[in-house]
Formats: C-alpha cells, structure tokens, sequence
C-alpha cells in the first residue's frame, strides 16, 4: 500500500501533461546552438524508454484533442523544424531504431531551391514512410513584418509545393522562428490546419487549443527533467496583444484558474520575480522597457506554465 502511494507520489511529479518537444539540427557541431548531438539524443530515447514514456504521432495527439480526451501523461510528441540534412543523415537511423515517430516541418524553398544544407523532396519522401511532414512556411520568413496577404501567399506557395511532391495536402503548420501575432494567427488559421504549433514553453493538456500548441526546444545539453515536469496552466492572455509601438511593455493581463493566488513572471532580457495573483486574476499597469526585438512574457504557477510571445515588426 504504501509502496502504491509512494509510486503514486512519483508519478504525478514524473508526469505532467503531454510535451512537444523541437530539434533542429543533429551531430553538426558548426552550428551548436541549433544542434543535439547524437550522444544526448541517444541518452533522452533511453530516458524515454526507460519511463514509459510514449513517443506518438501527432495524429494520435489532434485526435485525442479534437475528441477533448483527457491527454496521457505519458505522451511525446518530437518535432524537427527546417529539414536540415543532418536530420536524414544522423538522426533518422536512430529514429528508425527506437521506432518512434516524428514531425518534420520543412522549409519548403530551401529544398524546391536545393539548398546545401537541406534536405532533397526524394529525402523527405523516404523520411515520411517513418514519421509525418508538416509546413514550416516556403520561404521561412519573419512573418510578423509581413501583410496578411503576403503570409497566405507564402503558404499557398508552400502548400501547393508540399502536394505536387508529396501527394497530400498538410495537416500541422509550425510557424518559422516561432514567431507570430494575432494577424500571423488568424491568416494561418484561416487554412484549416489540424494543428498549429508555436515554440512558446509549456505542455500540452485537452485544454489546449488546436491552432496554438506550445512545444519546448531541446537543442544543444539542456536537461530533460525539468522540461517533462512542465505543466500546462490554463490561461487568458488579454494584454500584451502585440510588440508596443513605443517599445515599453505598459501593461500585462492575464487570468487563469481562479485557485491560483501566487506566480513567477519572466520578461524576456530580466529576472523570474513573484507576482501576485487575485482570483486567478493578473493585472500590472507599469512601463517596462524591451530590450529585445523578440520577447516573451512568462508565467508560471508552480510547475504549470503559460507565455506569450511578441515581436517587433
Ligand atoms: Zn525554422
């Protein structure tokens, strides 16, 4: 009994929510802040195994959301933005061996244009007969500094390649850089894609919406425990809406459930600091000065995690 509760225990600070994950390039060390190297990615397939964790589609994960299943702990969802070679060439064997499936977003321009680095449509093919392909725009742009218009021809163009190579239409767009805005947003969304994914940290419940997936990069020796404990915190960002013209963050707003009282705040290029929550309400009016032109707002309760990205234009 008490070895059952003890497990119990265990489990709930072992398990939490499902977790994206995003990689990039594997075993090239000229580009070491996009790289995992074959050794680490090798120690986290272990861990995996070794936990039961279940690396899956994201098929089965757009099922389980459409139905509002309640999402298993246990789930992995492993995501590769940009289809470099080094994915096809280093990776993909060890993929193979473990049997576990992947995302590929790719970069649809670098390999229609045959760029060096990336990926032949012939590669992508014979990687898709293991894992699935998604868009990761044509010309992976900053789509934020672009016109509605321009980023849903950016995406016709994609789309249209992806099907004269592939035979399908796409169902999982990943915007590139991660970046987006309400109008990024909105002209995406207006394709009907099963699923959006962003690269804002935090972990995936039945909560979670569809068009707006939070998924936490591994790249380079960062430790894996800590990012599978992450949570998702059910939350309502109702300011920051955008990047602020005059480039100081006036206000933050945001609600979540109404049992949380206490949080840490993070604004990218400053400190996590405690912040106080009334109700599940977050509200701040003071000028804050953003240093960078890509900036994330965090907030965490515990280990449950919600943020907000704004970029400048
Ligand atoms: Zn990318």
């Amino acid at each position: 009994m008490k070895q059952a509760l003890l497990l119990a225990l265990l489990s709930l600070t072992l398990w939490a929510d499902a977790h994206i994950f995003v990689y990039h390039r594997f075993g090239d060390e000229k580009h070491a802040s996009t790289n995992t190297s074959l050794a680490i990615l090798k120690e986290q397939f272990e861990f995996f195994k070794q936990h039961d964790y279940k690396v899956i589609s994201l098929q089965t994960l757009s099922r389980a959301l459409k139905n509002t299943e309640k999402i298993p702990d246990n789930w992995v969802v492993l995501c590769i933005d940009d289809s470099y070679k080094s994915f096809f060439d280093n990776a993909l064997p060890l993929f193979k061996e473990y049997d576990y499936p992947f995302a590929l977003f790719v970069y649809i321009e670098a390999t229609d244009r045959g760029y060096g680095d990336f990926m032949s449509w012939p590669q992508i093919r014979e990687a898709s007969r293991y894992g699935e392909i998604g868009l990761h725009s044509y010309a992976h742009k900053h789509m934020v500094s672009m016109s509605a218009d321009a980023i849903k021809e950016d995406t016709i163009k994609g789309k249209n390649s992806f099907v004269k190579e592939l035979g399908y239409a796409p169902k999982y767009y990943a915007y590139p850089y991660g970046e987006f805005d309400t109008k990024v947003k909105k002209a995406i969304s207006s394709f009907g894609f099963d699923l959006i994914l962003n690269q804002n940290v935090g972990a995936v419940s039945h909560k979670s919406p569809q068009n707006d997936l939070d998924r936490i990069a591994l790249t380079g020796d960062v430790p894996l425990k800590p990012k599978l404990r992450i949570k998702y915190l059910d939350a309502l960002w109702h300011w920051p809406k955008s990047y602020p013209v005059n480039g100081k963050l006036n206000k933050i707003h945001v609600t979540m459930p109404p049992s949380i009282s206490r949080a840490e705040l993070y604004i990218s290029g400053g400190e996590w600091e405690y912040i106080t929550v009334k109700e599940g309400e977050f509200k701040r009016e003071q000028p804050y000065p953003l240093t960078k032109r890509r900036t994330r707002v965090i907030i965490k309760s515990g280990n449950a995690y919600t943020s907000k990205i704004i970029v400048k234009e």
